[in-house]
């Protein structure tokens, strides 16, 4: 088998033996490197004054972790600037918040040029190369204006919005025309693939680019085991025994303003101002690790939620109870199984998200004799996969999110139950492990007819575990030409 060599904007070095890495794009790298050689090269997280040094090399196993570090000016201009201002608001939709700016588009340019040249010194020719998210997405032209002819894949780990959307971009075909130089590109769901498929539609005519469908998963399984373990820890338990026996209710979320906090907030004003029976009887519990605190609109947010969790604990609050738990701290993998298992009520109403992952998670940690029930946006990823079990919400919608939270703390247990059978179908048909093998099955043109096509699965009856990978539909343009419009102007 060739070596698997993966590019991201971050590396996650395991930093023990046997010890996983957190965040969900590592655990996805981490199984798709598992049981066979392979490189990850990305970023180290080092931010040094002077030009970025060389790519250290960590050698564990049979993969090699290859760290590159980055220049304090190309840190802000790259990653704070074109990547989290330009692009995350871009394709989560908010084009509102897009702050376009030509220096830092070159800065993006010139990290994914030195990234490219790094990378193609250490490539061997039969290598499968397999690049991950909106960080890097040239790297497939770059990497072949340096000779390579090595299968290039790409997986987006973010929503995937309309050319109409992705046409604001200034220069968008320098960018995101430059996934037409990939092999496979891969997507969340069928409504992501559509998007970027209209997009080369449009601006790329004379491009036949090979898309896919393929939901990104969890560790089912070694979560569930998690969750059964830490459910009996002292910390899960001492949480629950202060709760007086009333229902939890939790939301875990990285601190964005596409996760829609603020929406679930006035949500949970609305319950508690029309459901007063619920006074001392629900808490609600908000773990929200800050992130990408450089960035202006996320500094903002995070005072505005500060302040509304406040105001709301004040105005609701008694002496004896506390609404709003409010963290900002991160936990083990192990705390966070039995945060979950210990939880009556998920929300997760993101106004739009690849996949959202703590969705899954949270099923996963349910016990099946008492499960609790799913709170779930329409506009989650998930959603595609998990509607059959979930209470789906439209997060724009604050009174329907308040009343599904009311329906989900009154659920019957049977109810509950039945809901996350369903939801378990489809987790367990398609876990971390069975994501990337798919990904690379494709990539690879092992197998590449073993995915079945969604319209055939339901023009089949079969039930609606809402797995959307298809078979790829490779578009054979009339034209031979082989170029994008930005490079042939
Ligand atoms: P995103 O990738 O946009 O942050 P996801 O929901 O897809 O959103 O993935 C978030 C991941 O980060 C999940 O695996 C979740 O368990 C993890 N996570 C979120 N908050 C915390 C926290 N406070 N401590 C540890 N892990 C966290």
């Amino acid at each position: 088998m060739s070596r698997l060599v993966v590019a991201s904007n971050r590396v996650a070095v395991p930093q023990g033996e046997g010890a996983m890495p957190a965040g969900g794009l590592a655990v996805a790298v981490d199984a798709a490197l598992k049981g066979r050689k392979g490189l990850w090269f990305g970023w180290s997280g080092e931010i040094s004054q002077r030009e970025a040094t060389g790519v250290h090399m960590i050698e564990q196993g049979p993969v090699t972790y290859a760290l590159q570090g980055l220049s304090s000016d190309d840190y802000d201009a790259y990653y704070n600037g074109y990547c989290n201002r330009v692009l995350w608001p871009l394709f989560h939709y908010r084009i509102d918040l897009m702050k376009f700016d030509e220096g830092q588009m070159e800065a993006y340019l010139r990290v994914n040029r030195l990234f490219a040249q790094r990378l193609a010194d250490m490539i061997r020719p039969d290598d499968v190369i397999w690049v991950h998210d909106y960080h890097l997405i040239p790297m497939a032209r770059l990497l072949r204006e340096r000779g390579l002819r090595n299968k290039i894949g790409f997986f987006l780990h973010i929503p995937c919005p309309s050319p109409d959307i992705l046409g604001t971009l200034p220069h968008h075909l320098e960018v995101i025309g430059a996934l037409g130089h990939y092999d496979l590109v891969g997507f969340q769901t069928s409504a992501d693939r559509d998007n970027f498929d209209r997009y080369v539609e449009r601006y790329l005519p004379d491009r036949a680019v090979k898309t896919a469908v393929f939901p990104v998963s969890i560790e089912t399984e070694t979560f569930t085991l998690q969750a059964e373990e830490a459910v009996h820890s002292d910390f899960v338990q001492e949480i629950r025994d202060s709760l007086g026996g009333g229902q939890l209710i939790i939301g875990v979320d990285r601190l964005d303003y596409s996760k829609g906090i603020t929406n679930r907030l006035e949500a949970f004003e609305w319950l508690l101002e029309h459901h007063p029976e619920w006074e001392g009887n629900v808490t609600y519990l908000q773990i929200a690790p800050k992130s990408r605190s450089a960035v202006p609109e996320y500094l903002e947010m995070d005072q505005f939620i500060s302040m509304k969790m406040g105001q709301l604990n004040g105005r609701f609050g008694s002496p004896s109870w506390t609404p709003l738990r409010y963290v900002n701290r991160n936990f083990s993998r192990e705390v966070l199984a039995g945060l979950y298992r210990a939880s009556d009520v998920a929300l997760v109403t993101p106004f739009r998200d690849g996949m959202n992952l703590v969705a899954k998670e949270f099923l996963a940690a349910q016990d099946p004799e008492d499960p609790g029930a799913l709170v779930l946006s329409e506009f989650a990823g998930a959603a595609a996969e998990l509607e059959a079990g979930a209470l789906i919400v439209n997060p724009y919608d604050t009174h329907a999110i308040g009343r599904s939270i009311d329906m989900a703390l009154r659920m019957s247990v049977a109810e509950r139950k039945r809901r996350f059978v369903k939801s378990m179908q489809a987790l367990e048909g398609n876990d971390i492990h069975a994501w990337s093998e798919r990904f690379l099955t494709v990539l690879e043109d092992r197998r590449p007819e073993t995915v079945v096509p969604l319209q055939e699965r339901k023009a089949a009856g079969a039930s609606n575990s809402g797995i959307a990978y298809e078979t790829p539909r490779p578009r054979i343009a009339a034209s031979a030409s082989q170029g994008v419009r930005a490079e042939q102007a």
